[in-house]
């Protein structure tokens, strides 16, 4: 069967830059070494995926399509090479066909590799708003590439990597593994339970939903940690997320499923303290989470029951009837104060300090 060779452009995940910065800055050595490997197996077709909404580059032939942590897989490539969802096999015996051809790939930074003079990675750095890629020889210490003087945490390789401790990047060296194509810098201002309930947003978003215990465990785990900066915790949510975690990575089909749960374990471990201010006392150790002032409250004899402030909250935080004193449920509130504007009374306000004495259940306007 004749062969087609795709270079996937769109196989990084959100916290890697790598290929789009090689298809800007190393363009003619990603096309030599795609021609090379082309030559290896003796592929008689090109392809290059790029991801929908990027720039043409000219090349021979260009596809446009999703971004996801499995598109290095031939088979999630025939997926949308077809208009369907990217999703992987990876049977060793499988060969993924497009129009008639058995197809392979391989990644820009791996053409690179193969074409130039010396083997280089490159490392996506993310810092607050802004992302740099910089290119270092293979073996070169990860301390040596990246300054984290003042930081609190690093996540090593994305959403298939883990969090470690500053003092150990030294530990870590450039080379073919997952690890080193991103690290991101959280300094001391960062809260360890926002920025894991973050990840977890971005590893349920890159799910395929193929298989039932990446699709689900990403799910159930973004709404354990979705819950924790709010205050909506249990107790015994993090034996919970620790529980499935190991069985997520056990019965998951591909290396993403079996990976992901390496950022939430890493995290649940180094970060212990904070994940236990944030569920046991409802406090945050870096002023982030239940900040002072993020209370919105109904004063009770201001509320003249019109129930025009109901309608106003997405997060239907506010219970009331018709002449009845209308009340905020602070475990549904996500303090977006929406409601204030709402209110002709001006009975809702966003309040600081020790909460005034509010009703605890439906009272009629004046009986308070
Ligand atoms: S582990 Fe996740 S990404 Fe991999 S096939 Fe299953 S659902 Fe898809
Ligand atoms: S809080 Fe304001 S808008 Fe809501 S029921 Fe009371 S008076 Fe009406
Ligand atoms: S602050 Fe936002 S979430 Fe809270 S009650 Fe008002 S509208 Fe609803």
């Amino acid at each position: 069967m004749e062969k087609l060779l795709v270079c996937s452009c769109a196989a990084n995940d959100p916290y890697s830059l790598s290929s789009a910065y090689l298809l800007d800055n190393e363009l003619d050595t990603v096309k030599a070494g795609v021609k090379k490997y082309a030559d290896m197996i003796g592929a008689s077709d090109i392809m290059y995926f790029l991801v929908e909404g990027s720039k043409s580059y000219g090349l021979e032939k260009e596809a446009f399509g999703q971004a996801s942590p499995v598109m290095d897989n031939p088979y999630a490539i025939v997926q949308q090479l077809k208009g369907n969802l990217p999703r992987p096999m990876i049977q060793d015996d499988y060969v993924a066909e497009y129009e008639g051809k058995a197809v392979y790939v391989l990644t820009p930074e791996v053409a690179y590799n193969l074409a130039a003079p010396e083997k280089k990675k490159f490392v996506t750095i993310n810092k607050g708003d802004k992302a740099e890629v910089k290119a270092v020889p293979y073996g070169t210490k990860l301390s040596e590439v990246v300054d984290a003087a003042g930081a609190k945490a690093i996540l090593l390789g994305g959403l298939k990597g883990q969090f470690i401790l500053p003092a150990k990047l030294g530990e870590y060296t450039t080379g073919d593994d997952i690890l080193s194509g991103s690290v991101t810098i959280y300094g001391p201002e960062a809260c360890m339970v926002v920025t894991t309930a973050d990840l977890m947003n971005k590893t349920w978003m890159n799910s395929c939903n193929k298989c039932v215990l990446c699709r689900d465990g990403t799910y159930q785990v973004k709404s354990i940690m979705d819950d924790m900066p709010v205050g909506k915790s249990k107790a015994g949510d993090i034996d919970l997320l620790k529980d499935i975690a190991p069985l997520i990575k056990i019965g998951s089909y591909c290396p993403y499923g079996q990976n992901w749960p390496n950022t939430l374990l890493s995290a649940l471990e180094l970060f212990a303290d904070e994940f236990d201010a944030h569920i046991k006392k409802k406090s945050c150790p870096a002023g982030v989470c239940f900040q002072a002032g993020a209370t919105y409250i109904i004063l009770p004899d201001k509320c003249t029951g019109c129930g025009d402030c109901v309608d106003a909250c997405d997060y239907t935080a506010i219970e009331g009837k018709k002449k009845f004193i209308h009340m905020i449920d602070q475990q549904m509130c996500e303090h977006c104060g929406e409601c204030v504007d709402s209110c002709d009374e001006e009975a809702i306000v966003k309040w600081e300090g020790k909460l005034p004495k509010l009703p605890k259940k439906l009272t009629k306007v004046g009986k308070f």
